[in-house]
């Protein structure tokens, strides 16, 4: 069983990731996004086991600022055309190297990072490319629990999981 105790950093793609890749655009001009709760308490738990959470997305939305305050993300990262730089810039402020970070993406403006970090994840609706080079494909897609499930996956990699569990068992 390869050992993932090594990945501190998971980095999140947006629309297509933590979405379905849906963009509502409102009459007045804004946006909205469903998000899953599912991913959100799987982030919870990531952030419990001591883990840290980035947002790295192309698009500026202001429902995914308001997500991430809910969430407690305070690394999001939005309107990166060219998001390895700002990972590359991130990480140094972090000091922490790519073999400790983990993606999730799902289209080929992801492909950079994806092949730049330690571990690469896929979700199910990714593009043919970006699940070719990912070290992971999950079974669900972006916006019905594939953040969750990947976030599972990492944490019986790094033998984790069953600590984490013993709160809800308890
Ligand atoms: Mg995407």
């Amino acid at each position: 069983m390869q050992n993932l105790s090594n990945i501190k950093m998971l980095v999140l793609d947006v629309d297509g990731v933590l979405t379905d890749g849906t963009i509502i655009i409102n009459s007045d001009g804004s946006e909205s996004k469903f998000f899953n709760s599912l991913d959100g308490h799987g982030i919870k738990m990531w952030k419990r086991a001591g883990y840290d959470v980035a947002i790295l997305s192309g698009r500026l939305s202001e429902p995914t600022i308001h997500r991430a305050k809910q969430l407690d993300i305070e690394h999001v990262f939005q309107n990166c055309l060219d998001k390895l730089p700002v990972l590359q810039e991130f990480l140094k402020q972090v000091n922490l190297s790519p073999e400790a970070v983990a993606y999730i993406g799902d289209d080929v403006v992801d492909l950079q990072v994806m092949r730049y970090v330690g571990f690469s994840i896929a979700v199910a609706n990714s593009v043919d490319e970006v699940k070719r080079h990912a070290d992971f494909v999950t079974t669900q897609s972006g916006g019905n629990g594939a953040v969750r499930e990947a976030i599972e996956y990492l944490l019986k990699k790094s033998g984790k999981w069953q600590e984490l569990m013993k709160r809800y068992l308890a």
